[in-house]
């Protein structure tokens, strides 16, 4: 199987949010066939709900990582659950807060829409907290689909904010 570029994007509000990305990261550079090649700024911005921006819920942190791999779409899919449950993140409802989101943003070019698996992620292209860091990591980015990550980042820029 040959290897396959993937953006991935990772996020929480919940615990020690910086530390479980940094927790997450080691544990894609841990696993076979996986290889971590880039990683973009962190980014935190308000929760979002159905009902739009609640400031009640503690703020989120976003960041997302270039890896290169060997593992079919449905196999990735199966890890980044289960990095998701190795740091205690339990799904209570779909726009709940959590310890920890992964979410396969593209796997190298390819477009599906399939039961289990999306791709590119189908609200990747609106956003902030996704295209914001892609693109300070990688201003030549481009989103299957879509286009220019760069541009696509430049509309939603004010509803992020870069931390240390
Ligand atoms: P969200 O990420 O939208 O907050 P969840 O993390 O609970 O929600 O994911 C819900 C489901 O979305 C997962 O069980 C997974 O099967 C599905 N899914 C579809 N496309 C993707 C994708 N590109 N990346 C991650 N999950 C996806
Ligand atoms: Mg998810």
């Amino acid at each position: 199987m040959p290897a396959v570029h993937s953006i991935l994007a990772l996020g929480g509000n919940l615990g020690d949010r910086k530390e479980t990305i940094r927790s997450a990261i080691r544990a894609l550079k841990e696993t076979d066939g996986v290889t971590v090649l880039a990683k973009s700024p962190l980014v935190e911005s308000f929760a979002v709900t159905e009902a739009g921006v609640d400031k009640s819920r503690p703020n989120y942190l976003n960041g997302v990582v270039e890896i290169e791999t060997t593992l079919k779409p449905g196999a990735l899919l199966d890890l980044v659950r289960s990095i998701e449950r190795d740091h205690g993140r339990v799904r209570l409802e779909r726009w709940g807060s959590r310890t920890l989101d992964i979410d396969i943003i593209t796997y190298g070019t390819t477009i599906k829409d399939g039961k289990r698996l999306t791709l590119p992620h189908p609200r990747a292209f609106e956003r902030a907290f996704v295209l914001v860091p892609w693109a300070l990591m990688n201003p030549a980015a481009v989103l299957p689909g879509h286009g220019a990550v760069a541009a696509l980042a430049e509309g939603v820029k004010n509803e992020v904010w870069v931390v240390k």
